[in-house]
């Protein structure tokens, strides 16, 4: 069988602004191609149950339930926690309070009480103290969602003796957990700590098949059977049965068997970005929190849209995350030198800029 290689070059710029910005490579497309399939409505796709048996054994969870985003897998874990008027305590930072379009009052009904981390993460002082008392005229205090890797503090990894404490609060006071894993993998990679020993401490867990391990399309929540019985049902009445689904899981399980374990080489080339930025003045980085796969460093003069469209004209892409603040991500279709060719702009750029 012959499948057609996509156009060799679709898009010449070295594009860091996301670890979703990935195509599927062949092997990827190729697995697409043969996955056998049914209709999943009717539990029939046998490439999608393999997925989800597969990650469900990874996590060390009953059951897992495959949804086409991240954001669903989210909702669903709140939803399946939650009655209307309930509060789940989050952080500030988190994805589920600034990127899932206010998703949590209207599917769930439920009331985020916002937490101020220190570079994203919790103490267990600030969960206790914001677990409401039970009166009557609170909303009951129910879940925590927690975030690991931590996406907008900087792909930092929650450390796990912080999420054991934590999550023991947490069950002190009968709340339910659920973990926000879209880059769980990472946290595994860099760390070698396993993600079952993470996802352990939680009721349910969401992790993405389309961020770093470089899926189209596809994430999976899990958690115990009664608790993925009930997402399954949200799932359907959100519009997300979907049919021949085998098609997109056979690109999951192929990043999982394939990708999964190359995920520390986004590290080193996210390592190596943000050592060189820090020899440049016109930027300040902390290296500290490099430690996966995200970068984020400030500009020290002008702002960084300036920098930002400054790049661009040279090949370079980057979001920025605030408004002096500019995020770059590595994944697999950005290679070490991508990265040397971004640094050489970067150095070539704004060597010459002096700090006022
Ligand atoms: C990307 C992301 C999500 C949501 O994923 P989508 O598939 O884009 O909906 C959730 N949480 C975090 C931390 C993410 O980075």
């Amino acid at each position: 069988m012959t499948i057609n290689p996509e156009p060799a070059i679709q898009n010449p710029m070295i594009d860091l602004r996301s670890d979703t910005v990935t195509r599927p490579p062949e092997g990827m497309r190729r697995a697409m191609y043969e996955a056998e399939v049914g209709d999943d409505v009717f539990g029939e796709d046998p490439t999608a149950n393999r997925l989800q048996e597969t990650v469900a054994t990874l996590l060390g969870k009953e059951a897992a339930l495959f949804v086409p985003s991240g954001m669903m897998g989210n909702q669903l874990g709140l939803k399946v926690h939650t009655q209307p008027g309930d509060e789940v305590i989050v952080e500030r930072t988190c994805h589920i309070f600034n990127y899932e379009s206010g998703a949590p009052g209207v599917l769930s009904g439920v009331v985020l009480n916002v937490l101020d981390g220190e570079g994203g993460i919790l103490t267990v002082e600030q969960v206790r103290g914001a677990v409401r008392a039970g009166y009557y005229w609170e909303s009951p205090s129910r879940l925590l969602c927690l975030e690991n890797t931590l996406n907008k503090a900087g792909g930092i990894i929650y450390p796990l003796d912080r999420l054991q404490a934590l999550a023991a609060e947490a069950r002190a006071h009968n709340l339910r957990l659920h973990l926000d894993g879209a880059r769980l993998w990472n946290a595994t990679a860099a760390t070698g700590i396993p993600e079952k020993d993470y996802a352990a401490l939680f009721d349910t867990v969401m992790v993405c098949l389309s961020k770093g391990l470089g899926a189209p399309i596809g994430s999976v929540l899990t958690g115990s059977k009664d608790l993925i019985t009930s997402a399954h049902r949200y799932r359907k009445m959100l519009g997300g049965g979907m049919r021949q689904v085998g098609i997109l899981a056979a690109a999951g399980l192929y990043a999982l068997e394939h990708h999964r374990p190359h995920l520390a080489e986004d590290h080193a080339k996210a390592r190596r970005l943000a050592e060189r930025i820090a020899e440049l003045p016109a930027f300040s980085i902390d290296l500290a929190t490099v430690e996966t796969n995200i970068v984020m460093f400030d500009v020290a003069e002008g702002g960084a849209m300036p920098v930002l469209e400054a790049l661009k004209a040279e090949g370079v892409a980057m979001v920025p995350f605030g408004p002096a603040t500019i995020r770059a991500t590595t994944h697999r279709d950005v290679s070490m030198d991508d990265i040397e060719s971004a640094l050489a702009v970067m150095h070539r750029l704004f060597a010459k800029t002096i700090v006022a």
